[in-house]
């Protein structure tokens, strides 16, 4: 990356950021600070003096000013993840790798939100919670791999933690044949273990029957597929689920509507910053393999997906981006 081309945009992004910050009132705590404050580092390993005229001499007075911006207030953040374990996790740069935690990892993040974040289920997420002035955050799991039930939930258990676990009910029971056949295979609960999970506190939502893209999908499609996964639901759990995530984290109007009609509470969608986040699409922050301690600490407090979306520092991070995928390991 040529520094004399990026800087004068990052240049301009953080400038035009930090005017909007000191606008604001927010606090910040000093885990996030350092997040921010080494993501903006990471342009040191390039330029120290370019980074130095980017930000006015000293990096950790734009971790104090991107604190204080309003947009990047704390509100209770949404995990998103998918499988866990090295075991079967298919190799980098091919379509699943990126759904696999490995244990080590999960058990360090999960240390992490017990000390430093109030982890709250979906259901408090509505009711403005958030004690001691923590932030709150709910952990969710798509497509009800087995090795969340046997890797995960021990150290949910051992800590203490709420999850939901989102199953597309077509598949109960077998493999993720939504995927394309080449993708590594990996199992999906049964009904005995959906209800293992549920005994043991947790709880089991729908992420849809057939796992389609419901974004894409006709109404006809959307309607009948939603309705088929709260049917299923109810008759294994003897009530009807309340919460909905929707596979690949797309909607459409018409699923919206569907998930609606179906009587779930919220739905749930990714961060992509395609759809205008309400109670049918609530915004949640993927978790991926590659995210370092630091970046963990980002995403688990709300402000990762401010920052990556707000627009005057979007420009930023997306400069910082190769940066930071470049240099895990
Ligand atoms: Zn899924």
């Amino acid at each position: 990356m040529n520094d004399r081309q990026v800087n004068p945009r990052l240049s301009r992004a953080i400038a035009q950021g930090v005017g909007e910050l000191q606008r604001g009132r927010a606090r910040i705590d000093d885990q996030d600070a350092l997040g921010v404050s080494v993501l903006v580092e990471h342009r040191s390993d390039h330029s120290p003096e370019a980074l130095r005229s980017v930000l006015g001499g000293d990096h950790d007075r734009v971790a104090e000013h991107v604190a204080t911006v309003p947009a990047v207030n704390a509100t209770t953040t949404v995990l998103a993840y998918h499988a866990l374990g090295t075991h079967g996790a298919p190799p980098r740069g091919t379509p699943l790798h990126n759904a696999f935690v490995s244990t080590e990892a999960f058990e360090a993040q999960m240390a992490f939100l017990a000390r430093h974040r109030e982890v709250v289920s979906l259901d408090a997420i509505t009711q403005g919670v958030g004690r001691d002035g923590r932030k709150s955050v709910s952990i969710t799991f798509d497509d009800a791999y087995r090795s969340v039930l046997t890797l995960a939930v021990p150290v949910l258990e051992r800590y203490r933690l709420a999850a939901t676990v989102f199953v597309p009910t077509m598949w109960i029971g077998q493999r993720n044949g939504w995927d394309p056949p080449s993708s590594a295979p990996l199992e999906i609960m049964t009904h005995e273990e959906l209800l293992e999970l549920r005994d043991r506190g947790f709880q089991v939502a729908s992420h849809g029957h057939a796992h389609i893209d419901l974004g894409r999908a006709s109404p006809a499609e959307v309607e009948h597929d939603v309705a088929a996964s709260a049917r299923c639901l109810t008759e294994i759990l003897g009530s009807p689920p309340r919460h909905f995530a929707y596979p690949y984290g797309k909607s459409s109007e018409a699923a919206r509507q569907a998930v609606a009609r179906a009587g779930f509470d919220l739905a749930f969608a990714l961060d992509r910053g395609t759809e205008r986040p309400s109670r049918l699409a609530v915004p949640r922050t993927p978790i991926y393999p590659r995210d370092r301690r630091w970046l963990y600490g980002m995403k688990a407090s709300g402000r990762y997906r401010q920052i990556r979306y707000w627009p005057p520092l979007r420009g930023g991070y997306d400069l910082l981006r190769p940066l930071i995928r470049g240099r895990r390991s």
